[in-house]
């Protein structure tokens, strides 16, 4: 294992040095960094491929594109963003300059999760870069291709002294965290989340934490069914569903589930084949841990869809489960894989009880067409963000903050949130020598009299 305290030293000289600080360095690194993904679009989806034998269009869209977007669009904006800002002045400071400064953290701590293995690594970097911060990048070592191209293309593109990679699991993100960070920025589980936290606390370094949960769906008689189906059945099977805003249970009437799972025999027919093993269009689980801990759950409520599996393979079959029970295994931890549970509710009202009774979501996804009940659920839960009438596409909005709210995470990102959460906001008040300024502040200079007081 490197020494990460000489790692940590050497790049928070590199920061103190000034390096990071001119636009002109950022805006060049940024520009590095979407050429490094452009010319080896090929090689990340290989990689990719490798650790999930994913399609390439999920790659193209879900990662690489993605990723590039996210750099095109904080390159436009930047001058913008990163320009200090003239807050309003009272009459009090009638007198004086105020500044609010977009200060960077210093050496920043990003880890990645290996579910979207580039995007969830680089994503984060690009706000950083941004804001003017030197990163320590730790990708996910169970995404093993994707995080070893990483590690080896981040230093052929971007400046050595800044930028730099560790690879490593539990071990070494332990001594990683024994060190001090300006900013840590971790995308994980909330068991590891807490991890990463506690080690924060020692330095009180801020962090964003992106976690996971259960993100549920609830369904009433109004969706349009056959578009509701699609739009479900894309968000959950993408990745195998080994996605952290993947709807991960379905809430309806038993009539919706009836109608759902008659719709989505066959939808699942017309994506996937006769025998959903060999569409080129499925992933793989990513890990027998995660596999054996997947199948478990197919012994929960019924099988109404799929429930096929191969472990020499690590393939579960997209899978529905109807008349789930909320006290079943299935509904009591994160799914992360093709098993979509259904659960009754008889109306709106009792969905929002069942989602308020348990862990915040890090999204509520709804579908109706009745506005009343849209608002209702909106304003009578907490999530961390909400979709309605789709699933998935409030992440590729970049205006929209991405974050979760209690269990599900801390701070938000994409977009300009991405920018802001990587820099300071440092209140500056600059005053002057001028003689009318002393006199009119003259008053809080003792000694204090009775008459001051009421000036
Ligand atoms: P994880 O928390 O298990 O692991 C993340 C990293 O933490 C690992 O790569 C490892 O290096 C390190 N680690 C693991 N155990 C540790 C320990 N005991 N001490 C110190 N470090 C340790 O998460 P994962 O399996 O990589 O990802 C899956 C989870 O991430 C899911 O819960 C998912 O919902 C969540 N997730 C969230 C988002 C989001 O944006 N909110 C995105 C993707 C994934």
């Amino acid at each position: 294992m490197s020494n990460f305290a000489e790692l940590v030293q050497s790049t928070r000289e590199t920061f103190y040095s000034g390096k990071t600080r001119p636009l002109e360095f950022r805006i060049k690194q940024l520009q590095a960094l979407k050429q490094m993904l452009e010319e080896n679009r090929h090689e990340f989806h290989a990689a990719l491929n490798a650790d999930l034998r994913r399609s390439k269009f999920e790659n193209y869209v879900l990662e690489i594109d993605y990723t590039i977007n996210e750099i095109i669009h904080l390159l436009r904006h930047l001058k913008e963003w990163a320009a200090p800002e003239k807050p309003t002045r009272t009459f009090v400071n009638a007198l004086d300059e105020i500044v609010i400064y977009k200060e960077p953290y210093g050496v920043t701590l990003i880890m990645g999760a290996w579910n979207y293995p580039l995007q969830l690594a680089i994503a984060p970097m690009i706000g950083a870069i941004a804001g003017g911060n030197c990163v320590i990048l730790k990708p996910s070592e169970v995404s093993v291709a994707t995080a070893k191209l990483i590690n080896e293309l981040i230093p052929k593109y971007l400046d050595n002294e800044c930028y730099k990679v560790v690879c490593g699991g539990t071990n070494e993100t332990t001594e990683l965290l024994k060190q001090r960070f300006d900013y840590i920025f971790f995308t994980g589980s909330t068991t590891v989340g807490r991890i990463v936290r506690e080690a924060s606390n020692k330095f009180l370094t801020p962090v964003t934490l992106e976690l996971g949960g259960k993100s549920p769906v609830y369904i009433d008689n109004t969706a349009d069914l056959t578009v509701t189906v699609k739009r479900v059945l894309w968000g959950k099977f993408i990745n195998v569903g080994q996605t952290c805003i993947a709807p991960d249970y379905i809430l309806c009437t038993p009539e919706v589930q009836n109608a759902f799972v008659k719709e989505a025999k066959k939808i699942m027919k017309e994506w996937y084949g006769e025998n959903p093993q060999e569409s080129q269009d499925l992933c793989r689980i990513v890990s027998d841990k995660h596999y054996q801990r997947l199948t478990a759950f197919l012994s929960n409520g019924e099988v109404a869809i799929g429930g096929q599996v191969d472990p020499a393979d690590k393939y579960i079959s997209p899978t529905i489960l109807i008349n789930v029970r909320p006290s079943e295994p299935v509904m009591k931890e994160e799914i992360f894989g093709p098993i979509l549970p259904i659960v009754s509710v008889s109306n709106a009202y009792e969905a929002i009880k069942f989602i308020n009774e348990r862990d915040n979501p890090l999204v509520l996804y709804l579908f109706t067409m009745k506005k009343d009940v849209q608002n209702l659920i909106i304003t009578q839960t907490k999530s961390g963000s909400v979709c309605v009438n789709d699933t998935i596409m409030q992440y590729s909005v970049d205006t929209l903050p991405f974050g979760g709210v209690g269990l599900s995470g801390i701070g938000a990102y994409h977009g300009k949130l991405s920018f802001d959460t990587f820099v300071h906001p440092k209140g500056c008040l600059i005053k002057n020598f001028n003689i009318i300024g002393e006199t009119l502040a003259s008053a809080r200079y003792p000694p204090y009299s009775e008459k001051k007081l009421k000036v």
